[in-house]
């Protein structure tokens, strides 16, 4: 039979080794303790939902719904269409209407961390599969729920390092002056149709808001010149948005408005920010985060009228743009090396012991060389080598290496029942 040949990962999607998983737990943990102290609670959503859902959240119009979706059928009687969730706000918003939270709580102060699957081109910063940090509060129209989630931010950034995170600001308007400002762009968009690209053209049909998303440099020469949000802003609306710079400014926040600043989801309104990252290999792919009010969502989807604002930080760009802890992987207090199969049984006694008593131990298999194994250990950053050969089996005592200064030490191991003394002995000599 032929050799079998090696399957890869479906392209757009990777994996996340040891030392990048502990530089992730770093992040967050970091937002854990973060969110607790400004009274978030953890919600854990499902991974697939009905497909509706996320048309009918982020919007028939938008780049996600109409190319992005991992969309498929399941397999039960209804032959329900179903999707990988694209981003969590849905989620979130149908979890509140759906376990009763929007009548136990109004005001509810929920995050969550987890993938999030989108099916666009792949590149550096860029993956099919990626991981985001996110929280919601739902129940909240004044802009101080604003300001406290974009104070969360700064603080965040400034924990975890990201130095050279930038916030960018704008408002959306609602309901009540977005339909005329969108008009406004409308009528610009027709009257610059010759400069605009196709995308554009498409955009201007369904979508005009969109048109300053555009990133083809020949649409963003046109669009440096169209007219902008906040001019059109209504009285509550700019008052709103007022309100939030004064409280940010009051907390000495950094942030730049960027008035031509939208979000790829239709849900938003009013507050939109977005988190642009300075880190190495970020390159074009620089937007870290994202978010904004959504007063209308909850309602879109089946709720009572409740407001909502909340941000998504991608995991995956933020490890780019904070940079990992320097501390090294630290090796096992000790690795057990057995010498002949008869020592096995003992070695893993041994491991088991020292385990249950919080030792981080390594175990080798038997059948190499002294020298080999102890060439393992070395390799391993181990601090100490308990060897296990014929000797230390017909003795009952175990020869202990400090690995450091290759002293070796007899230690009366009673192979038979080793007791939690040897863990102490362990930790006085590896000094943890
Ligand atoms: P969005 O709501 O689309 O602005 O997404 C929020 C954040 O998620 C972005 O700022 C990115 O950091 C991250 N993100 C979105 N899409 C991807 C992707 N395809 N790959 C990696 N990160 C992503």
């Amino acid at each position: 039979m032929s050799k079998p040949s090696a399957i890869p990962a479906v392209r757009g999607f990777r994996d996340i080794l040891p030392e990048e998983c502990r530089h992730w737990h770093g992040l967050e943990s970091a937002a854990r303790e973060l969110f607790a102290l400004y009274g978030f609670g953890e919600i854990r959503l499902p991974i697939l939902e009905r497909t509706e859902l996320f048309a009918r959240a982020v919007g028939e119009t938008t780049d996600i719904v109409e190319k992005e979706m991992f969309s498929f059928r399941d397999r039960d009687k209804e032959e329900t269409a179903v999707t990988l969730r694209p981003e969590a706000t849905a989620s979130v918003v149908r979890a509140y209407l759906e376990t009763g939270l929007a009548h136990r709580e109004r005001h509810a102060r929920l995050f969550y961390t987890g993938p999030m699957f989108r099916r666009e081109r792949p590149q550096r910063g860029r993956y099919r599969q990626f991981y985001q940090i996110g929280a919601e509060v739902l129940g909240r129209d004044d802009p101080l729920a604003d300001a406290e989630l974009l104070v969360w931010l700064v603080r965040y950034f400034d924990r975890v390092g990201a130095r050279g995170a930038r916030l960018e600001l704008n408002s959306l308007g609602d309901e009540a002056c977005r339909p005329a400002y969108r008009e406004r762009l409308r009528q610009f968009g027709l009257a610059h149709l010759d400069a605009l690209c196709a995308d554009c053209h498409r955009r201007l049909e369904r979508n005009p808001l969109r048109l300053l998303d555009c990133k083809v440099p020949g649409c963003r020469a046109v669009i440096e010149r169209a007219p902008v949000m906040r001019d059109s802003l209504c009285a509550p609306c700019a008052a709103h948005f007022d309100e939030v710079r004064a409280l940010l400014d009051q907390e000495r926040v950094p942030y730049a408005l960027n008035l031509r600043l939208v979000r790829g989801l239709d849900y938003y309104c009013r507050t939109a920010f977005e988190i642009i990252g300075e880190g190495e290999g970020l390159g074009a792919q620089n937007a870290i985060g994202g978010g904004g009010r959504y007063d209308g969502l909850v309602a879109m989807l089946g709720g009572p009228d409740v407001p909502g604002v909340g941000f998504a930080l991608g995991l995956d760009r933020l490890a780019m743009a904070a940079p990992a802890s320097v501390e090294p992987e630290t090796g096992p207090a000790a690795l057990i090396l057995p010498l002949e199969p008869r020592a096995v049984a003992p070695a893993l006694r041994l491991a088991t012991r020292l385990r249950d008593e919080g030792l981080a131990v390594g175990v080798e298999p038997a059948g190499r060389s002294l020298k080999a194994l102890l060439g393992v250990a070395n390799r391993r950053r181990a601090r100490l080598a308990v060897i296990l050969g014929p000797e230390e089996l017909a003795a009952g005592r175990a020869t202990v290496r400090d690995l450091a200064s290759s002293a070796d030490r007899r230690q009366a191991l009673d192979l038979e029942a080793p007791g939690p003394e040897l863990a102490r002995w362990v930790r006085t000599e590896v000094g943890t």
